[in-house]
């Protein structure tokens, strides 16, 4: 497909510039084809307000400064409230617009010393990436271009010993690192870069075919587009480790049916074979052998969390830790007992963790075996909950001590069906092994939802609508909990009901 570029007249942003790192055709498409892009989902939504806010918190290490605002003003303008910024001697500037070499850029923070300007650039992670380096080379690029006096670049990243005590103090969440001798040795790189993607801008869309890049250190948002020829089962469908499926797709081998089958690790074959000739796999051994792990009284549990937030939202939480706000419970007393259900979703605007924790410890009957699927989770969750709460730890450790995880068949291939394409997850073996139940009749319908669902009760004022979305919420997680009842009933068939 040949696209021609019309527009003639390309600069380049910051973010534009590392976009083309990434792949000289995003580049191309971000400037030529935007409409081309993927839609934006909630949790990239979340995860670009989280950056945001955490950007501003940052602000508060270098107070008393002045902010540039990207809205409502022109690129000029911007420059040249800078320059007065600068002209007026103030000690800090925040979103500072500066261009050089057709580099058109803004800085979180520049902070006056009395040698000069000191660069901090605000990430939302805990350390030190690849790509950080890059994206502060290019400003210190531009910044040194246009003749401001800098005495350095430093990176502003979460510090993730921080532990939350009252109000945010920005000097424990925040750790700085001073890269400047490793931007300094970037600048050569940067100027080669600058001039490669502004003379592939002025060509037609450049020839790059599908790669890591595609995905690796982010997602592209282009992928919808570019990697349309990729058919619904493809070398890409395979899951879990085994070949490299680069090196297969360059070989011309795309679709599943041409993958050479005994170059494939078992697992990787029985997701081939199963794709290709409807074919099951079910090791009914192994099936007898983890039935036999279940006994009574049977707690079935899941808990659903906040997303995991760079800023911590409660006193004794640290960053990106989740918090709990929600279970559900199913619970077989006994064998031929009737199945209770017990559900606990916290008040909106709560800190809803101690509230949680009494309600689990009440419902879940002690000593029972807790089956979760992914119990790594409810693990984690339930060790931060024992962090927090530690008089409740050994109630925690027993829980732990019993819990049983019902993905293990379906990670471990003891029960594989050819409709799960090589998926494990709940969401996938619910329909497949128990048609009867869905997620796809509900409002929220999966754990990123549920999240985004919790964020919605935060911040709602409307009762109606709070009380529809806390309706919404019940029904999923409920739904999570009644589906591995249902699916340890068809485990049984699979095997003699005395398991
Ligand atoms: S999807 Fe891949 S090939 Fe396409 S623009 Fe993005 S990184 Fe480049």
């Amino acid at each position: 497909m040949s696209v021609t570029n019309t527009n003639r007249a390309y600069h380049l942003s910051k973010s534009l510039f590392i976009k083309g790192l990434k792949c000289h055709k995003y580049l191309w498409l971000e400037k030529t084809r935007p409409e081309l892009k993927d839609e934006i989902s909630a949790a990239q939504e979340a995860l670009f307000q989280s950056g945001t806010d955490v950007g501003t918190l940052a602000r508060d290490l270098f107070p008393g400064g002045v902010e540039i605002p990207y809205e409502g003003l022109s690129y000029a303008e911007q420059l040249a409230r800078t320059a007065q910024a600068i002209a007026d001697g103030v000690p800090a500037i925040y979103e500072a617009a500066f261009s050089y070499d057709g580099i058109f850029m803004k800085a979180d923070i520049l902070h006056k010393t009395v040698q000069g300007w000191h660069l901090y650039e605000v990430k939302s992670s805990t350390g030190m990436k690849d790509e950080y380096l890059d994206d502060i080379s290019v400003q210190y690029y531009v910044l040194n271009g246009a003749g401001l006096l800098l005495t350095g670049a430093s990176l502003v990243h979460i510090n993730n010993q921080y532990v939350r005590q009252g109000a945010i103090d920005v000097h424990g969440l925040f750790a700085i690192q001073d890269i400047t001798a490793r931007v300094i040795k970037k600048q050569p790189f940067v100027t080669e870069q600058a001039a490669a993607m502004r003379s592939m801008l002025q060509a037609d869309m450049p020839c790059i075919d599908i790669g890591p890049q595609c995905t690796d250190p982010y997602e592209c948002m282009y992928t919808g587009y570019c990697w349309q020829h990729i058919p619904e089962h493809s070398v890409f469908s395979l899951r879990d480790r085994g070949v490299d499926k680069f090196n297969l797709y360059r070989q011309g081998i795309i679709r599943m049916e041409d993958i050479p089958i005994e170059q494939l690790p078992w697992i990787q074959r029985l997701q081939v074979e199963g794709t290709l000739y409807k074919k099951d796999h079910i090791d009914a051994a192994a099936v007898k052998e983890f039935l036999g792990t279940l006994r009574y009284p049977r707690c079935f549990l899941d808990f659903e969390t906040t997303y995991m937030t760079p800023v911590p939202l409660h006193d004794g939480t640290r960053p990106y830790q989740q918090i709990p706000f929600q279970f559900s419970a199913h619970i077989l007393d006994h064998e031929g007992a009737q199945l209770r259900h017990c559900e606990f979703l916290a008040p909106a605007g709560s800190d809803p963790r101690r509230q949680f924790l009494e309600s689990l410890v009440e419902a879940v009957p002690e000593n029972s075996c807790i089956i979760t699927y992914n119990s790594q989770f409810e693990t984690g969750r339930l060790n931060n909950l024992k962090e927090w709460f530690p008089e409740y730890g050994h109630r925690i450790d027993v829980m732990i001590e019993n819990m049983v995880d019902l993905m293990l068949p379906f990670k471990q291939k003891s029960v594989y069906l050819w409709q799960l394409n090589g998926s494990y997850s709940l969401k996938d073996v619910l329909p497949v092994l128990v048609p009867e139940l869905s997620y796809e009749e509900l409002n929220i319908n999966n754990g990123e939802m549920a999240s985004n669902g919790w964020l919605a009760l935060v911040q709602e004022t409307d009762p109606d609508k709070v009380e529809t979305v806390r309706k919404q919420l019940l029904e999923y997680c409920c739904l999570d909990t009644l589906a591995m009842v249902k699916i340890i009933e068809k485990l049984k068939e699979i095997n003699p009901p005395e398991a």
